[in-house]
């Protein structure tokens, strides 16, 4: 008997099929089966979207049954997809406004999608022969209970009394924690509590940086063991990937832990999903489907009956304006969020939260970089023995290299921007469409031998300390060949001092070592890592993000500063003496006011009095059409002919349509680029308007435009 399958394959993403293709099988497959079929010429993974009961009664009206081509293979050994997770993939489809088939193809392993039929068997019994083994060494050995390691932490009054919600009540949490407050002590009891209470629980952990997954991959094994726990995050090989993925899927595995990515692995009992540093803007994929794995973490939870818990110490405006307190603190009686907050302000150990100290750099001598007080602070620290870390956020020697006879500068020829200089391998380099070079010996315009660096990066702000430092000397390591100690160990930690595998594991254990004094790095280092003897803290420039054009730009400047400052003073003997040093030109800035009293709440309501006043999210829902074309013209042309055909959609009196414009950097190797933002008080009306508008997007694009996109709650504006 013939049956007739809706099934979802990746299709090309203007090819204009959006939803499930019509196949016939033999076999009734159901809903969430993975098949092979073809398509044109090829074969390619799909997913049944209906099962044949469905649609047993023949192909949809309309269509030629002859036509109907033959799935090609049945993936049988794996469970067909259940309907929470084709639910999930659906809404993350039309909520960010993309095909389905390229959300739900996209949300599997590569692997997957890359093997046959029979690759995939095989593949799946050799991971089984694996399990049996596994089982069978285990039952040898120990007892087949969850492996839990009885570490015995005295959970602190906070802790205890944020599991304690988050067991009797319902959620979304906010785990509004200080740094160092112990919030990941709260995630793993919360998983260890569920996985004790229902022996099938799943608990998905989500990080936003692959950089920091190691380190709680290892808390996790520590106390679960590693037979329950898989990663999934795109820094693994496609074959390990997969087989976290299988593992998931088939509810082996109790505990996934991953990055944004992680949002989508098929895990069939889940029950709890944690997403550490909530406010992360990694949460957010830059690229195809736009999703935020931190919203759709809510989402997820709703729809399958999973608890959420959203952590961090400085939580997005958004989760923020979402959240309440619990019952009988409300000051100011404002209920309005659905989230429920957990507060837990105190660190661990009585420690203290660092002294900020700001420098005010318009009393210090012109150019300076490193300000006296703060250089004679840093000597200090390290005549103790303790750790600085010092922070600028900008990678490579130079932003610019400039002729100064004839004003050449290291433009990129491809990209509105300029060329790093990268002093180590002597590189012109472009941070946006890679275009590298060898720094030129003369200036090729004008031939001047005079060209110098402007501004400054990591690694000249390394050197710079080096000078600086050079008479500092460290303790401890006194011998009769160095009377005075040694000198300092001065490194430097960014993107691209970890670009080999395993870079950043080597040198983060260095510093926690103790084999380094003075820790040089981007925003990389401000997150997350539990030092425990950094004492100092610098942010040497952060002044720029005051006055952006961005939004945005404040909020995540107070909480990369909050997080930088969380890195000092972990450790609770240093921690009454540890400071965070700020050099700015507006030290009475409101933001910088706040941050000395560590007083998130306050800056929070600071800025969504600002951001209601002004219509803007979480007061509003935006969304950004972009475009790239040859030419800035022909970009802009097409947003405006599609803003025109917008005028007549439903909902279009609830929306409004700013004009087009180029994007900040309008020029990536050579493609043009503009944007066009899209905003409405209503996040319902947004939603229809844009669904509504894809149709006219579609139709008035021509072939001047490479390509188009929408960006629903955009992050960068
Ligand atoms: P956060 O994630 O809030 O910054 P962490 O969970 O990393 O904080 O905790 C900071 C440090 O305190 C870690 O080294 C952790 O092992 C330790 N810690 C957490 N909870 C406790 C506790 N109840 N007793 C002792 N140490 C704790
Ligand atoms: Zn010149
Ligand atoms: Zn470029």
């Amino acid at each position: 008997m013939t049956h007739w399958l809706q099934v979802v394959v990746q299709t090309p993403a203007y090819s204009g099929v959006g939803g499930p293709l019509t196949y016939r099988s033999e076999l009734p497959l159901a809903a969430g089966t993975l098949v092979r079929v073809p398509l044109g010429a090829r074969e390619t993974l799909g997913v049944v979207w209906q099962g044949a009961d469905a649609l047993a009664d023949g192909p949809p009206e309309g269509m030629d049954a002859a036509r109907v081509r033959e799935v090609a293979g049945v993936l049988d050994g794996i469970a067909p997809l259940n309907a929470g997770w084709r639910q999930l993939a659906g809404f993350a489809a039309h909520y960010y406004q993309r095909a389905l088939g390229e959300v739900a193809l996209s949300a599997l392993p590569p692997a997957l999608r890359d093997l046959s039929a029979t690759q995939v068997a095989r593949r799946l019994k050799r991971l089984a022969d694996g399990a049996t083994a596994v089982a069978a060494a285990a039952t040898d050995s120990a007892p087949a209970a969850p492996q839990v390691a009885s570490e015995n932490i005295a959970i602190s009054q906070e802790q205890a009394g944020a599991l304690a919600e988050i067991g009797a009540q319902d959620g979304p949490f906010l785990l509004f924690g200080a740094t160092g407050s112990g919030k990941t002590e709260v995630y793993l009891q919360a998983v260890q509590a569920l996985l004790a209470r229902d022996p099938t629980a799943q608990a998905l952990v989500l990080v936003p940086e692959i950089n920091l997954t190691p380190q709680l991959e290892a808390r996790f094994i520590a106390r679960f063991g590693p037979e329950r726990l898989v990663s999934l995050h795109s820094g693994m090989t496609p074959p390990q990937r997969l087989n976290s993925w299988l593992a998931a899927h088939a509810g082996q595995a109790r505990i996934v832990l991953g990055t944004r990515m992680a949002i989508f692995a098929s895990m069939p009992t889940l029950k709890l999903i944690v997403v550490d540093e909530e406010h992360d803007p990694s949460y957010k994929q830059q690229e195809g489907a736009r999703y935020s794995a931190r919203d759709l973490a809510v989402y997820r939870a709703r729809l399958e009956g999973a608890k959420v818990v959203l952590g961090s110490a400085t939580p997005s405006l958004e989760s923020w304006h979402r959240s309440r307190p619990a019952e009988g603190d409300d000051a100011d009686g404002s209920s309005r969020g659905k989230y429920r907050r957990l507060h837990m302000p105190s660190r661990i150990g009585d420690g203290q939260l660092p002294r900020v100290r700001l420098v005010d750099m318009t009393r210090q001598p012109p150019r300076t970089v490193l300000s006296p007080p703060l250089m004679d602070a840093i000597g200090q620290r390290i005549a103790r023995g303790e750790q600085v870390m010092v922070f600028l956020n900008r990678r490579g020697y130079a932003p610019v290299l400039a002729c100064n006879a004839c004003g050449w500068k290291s433009q990129c020829p491809h990209c509105s921007a300029f060329r790093v200089f990268h002093k180590i391998d002597r590189t012109l380099r472009c941070h946006h469409c890679g275009f590298a070079q060898r720094v030129p010996r003369a200036c090729p315009d004008c031939g001047n031998l005079d060209i110098a660096p402007v501004g400054r990066g990591t690694e000249r702000l390394e050197e710079h300390l080096a000078e600086l430092l050079a008479g500092v000397r460290r303790p401890g390591s006194v011998t009769p060949a160095t009377p005075e100690g040694a000198p300092v160990r001065i490194a430097r930690i960014d993107a691209d001092s970890t670009r080999l595998k395993g870079a950043l594991e080597t040198q983060l254990a260095q510093v926690h070592a103790g084999e380094v004094d003075v820790l040089v790095g981007t925003q990389m280092i401000a997150k997350g890592h539990d030092f425990r003897r950094v004492t100092l803290v610098a942010a040497i420039n952060p002044d720029g993000a005051l006055f952006s054009s961005d939004f945005r730009a404040p909020e995540r400047l107070f909480s990369l500063l909050m997080q930088a400052a969380g890195r000092a003073g972990r450790d609770a003997v240093h921690s009454e003496t540890s400071e965070m040093w700020i050099q700015t030109e507006h030290p009475g800035h409101a933001l910088f006011g706040a941050l000395k009293k560590h007083d998130y709440p306050a800056f929070a309501a600071s800025q969504l009095a600002e951001r209601l006043q002004a219509g803007m999210p979480p007061f509003s829902s935006q969304a950004l059409v972009r475009a790239d074309a040859r030419t800035q013209e022909a970009a802009q042309a097409f947003l405006t002919a599609a803003a025109r055909a917008a005028e007549a959609l439903p909902g279009a009196d609830q929306v409004t349509v700013y004009p087009a414009v180029p994007m900040a950097v309008q020029r990536v190797a050579n493609v043009e680029r503009a944007q066009m933002l899209v905003e409405s008080p209503s996040r319902k009306a947004l939603q229809r308007f844009l669904t509504a508008w894809q149709a006219e997007l579609h139709a008035v694009r021509d072939k001047s435009v490479l390509r188009w996109a929408i960006d629903v709650d955009p992050l960068a504006i």
